[in-house]
């Protein structure tokens, strides 16, 4: 069975990048039946806070990616890291290292002073227990010195790493705390991770750790080393191309299936499927699809995606997530009669809304209440023509029923009294239902709305 993990480090927000990472692991494994595990490496604890984890976690839910289990921390596993760095020790594949800074600083120096860049090489590689001083001891991996590791990268290719550019890493300080090379592979392990999927800035890395596994005769997982994100610009992705965090996307008012639609497609394809569900996602995501050079930020294609997902969206599925967007975005919560309004317009507020913003612009006449405050263009459409008609228009929708059929009716009688179409009335109406001349259909509004509100706000307006 597929498992798959996201491993970050709570240094900070949860950055797209990151978010990506996390939805590529999560679809390979659910598209498989398999786990996606989420260890958090906190092992820096200068770096680690506890916000940063709170902020991850967050980000993670806010895109639906669900984790099996408890979320591990590598600090946590300490002893088990120290633990395995013994294990080596007996096995012989690593040693004990009594050289001090000072001495490794000595090595390093001369070094230079040759005008060679040498990897430090310890004297106790091969050293004769009986000859160990009587102080502290780093663990250091054997690491081979000749020969290659050969990374089988599911997106890279074969990555060949010539072993004497590696040395003989510390898995183990002196101080007892394992390296951070030492504790993903234990964790990875011990957590029965098959597949690696994470950024290519991990791929040296690879090298390193696979002389781990094969250290202890573990199997290797298989590796898969995703391209940055890069700026539409094709640089480097930084602040100035836009917001990095994943939450700034919900604050923003991006719909998280449509945000996920397009973290998807960011590195990785398939065919020329633009929108499609995360079911389908899960079915059709495979390391193959992933495109070997960076994939570039594109907002048009985020905005376009998000509001074919608004679109497709349930009602009060969309209405439940709308809600969760005023909470995240500090706005004003909705009342018990603005909800049960909102449900009712929903048909219409979700056609050609890309983001929860614009879903609410259109959604102003249900959100405003009476006087309605008009804009400029909604005050010039009410002249006094405009005005003298909804004068008229008033008694005739009193004695209404309130139907479409019957208002279009009405509306469309009352224009060609005046000689205009009914898109010359629909202005004015508009100005007086919502206070501006775009807004939803009259006919929408007015049936979301009811007959008194409809016919106060007329009478405001005619006023
Ligand atoms: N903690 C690492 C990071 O945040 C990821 C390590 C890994 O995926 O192996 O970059």
């Amino acid at each position: 069975p597929v498992v798959t993990r996201f491993a970050p480090s709570p240094t900070g927000y949860l950055h797209i990048g990151g978010g990506r990472t996390a939805l590529f692991n999560w679809l390979y494994a659910r598209g498989r039946g398999g786990k996606f595990l989420l260890r958090i490496e906190d092992t820096d604890r200068e770096r680690s806070t506890p916000e940063a984890t709170a902020a991850i976690l967050r980000g993670l839910k806010w895109l639906g990616l669900d984790w099996d289990g408890d979320v591990v921390s590598q600090f946590e596993r300490r002893d088990r890291h120290a633990e395995v760095a013994h294990e080596m020790l007996a096995r012989g594949t690593a040693y004990k290292c009594f050289s001090t800074k000072e001495e490794i600083e000595a090595f390093r120096a001369e070094a230079e002073a040759r005008g060679s860049y040498a990897l430090f090489q310890s004297p106790w590689r091969d050293a004769d227990p009986a000859t160990y001083p009587d102080r502290p001891y780093a663990i250091r991996m054997k690491a081979p010195r000749t020969g290659e590791t050969v990374i089988d990268d599911q997106v890279q290719g074969q990555v060949i790493i010539k072993n004497e550019t590696l040395d003989d890493m510390i898995v183990l300080r002196s101080d007892g705390t394992p390296t951070y090379m030492l504790a993903v592979v234990v964790d990875d392990h011990d957590m029965g991770v098959t597949h690696v999927i994470r950024g290519d800035d991990h791929l040296v890395n690879a090298a390193r750790q696979q002389m781990i596994y094969d250290a202890m005769g573990w199997d290797v997982p298989v590796w898969a080393h995703i391209p940055l994100i890069h700026g539409p610009d094709g640089k480097k992705l930084s602040k100035r191309h836009g917001a990095l965090g994943v939450e700034e996307y919900q604050v923003m008012g991006y719909p998280a299936a449509g945000m996920r639609n397009y973290l998807t497609r960011l590195g990785w394809g398939h065919g020329d499927a633009e929108f499609f569900t995360s079911e389908q996602a899960m079915e059709w995501f495979d390391l193959k699809g992933i495109g070997r050079a960076p994939a570039r930020l594109d907002f048009k294609k985020l905005e376009n995606l998000c509001g074919q997902h608004i679109a497709a969206s349930d009602d009060a599925a969309l209405l439940h997530e709308l809600e969760a967007f005023l909470t995240a975005a500090n706005l004003p919560a909705l009342s018990e009669a603005q909800r049960a309004l909102m449900l009712k317009g929903m048909p219409s507020l979700k056609e050609r809304a890309k983001t929860f913003p614009e879903l609410l612009e259109k959604a102003r006449y249900i959100t405003v209440s009476r006087p309605v405050p008009r804009d400029e263009a909604a005050e010039k459409a009410l002249d006094t023509v405009s005005r003298g008609i909804l004068k008229l228009l008033t008694p005739r929708l009193q004695t209404a029923s309130w139907t479409k059929e019957n208002l279009e009716a009405i509306l469309t009688g009352a224009a060609a009294e005046h000689g205009m179409g009914f898109g010359k009335l629909a202005a004015p109406l508009r100005a007086a239902l919502a206070g501006r001349t775009v807004s939803p259909s009259v006919y929408d509004m007015m049936l979301v709305i009811g007959q008194d509100e409809t016919i106060a706000r007329l009478e405001d307006a005619a006023a």
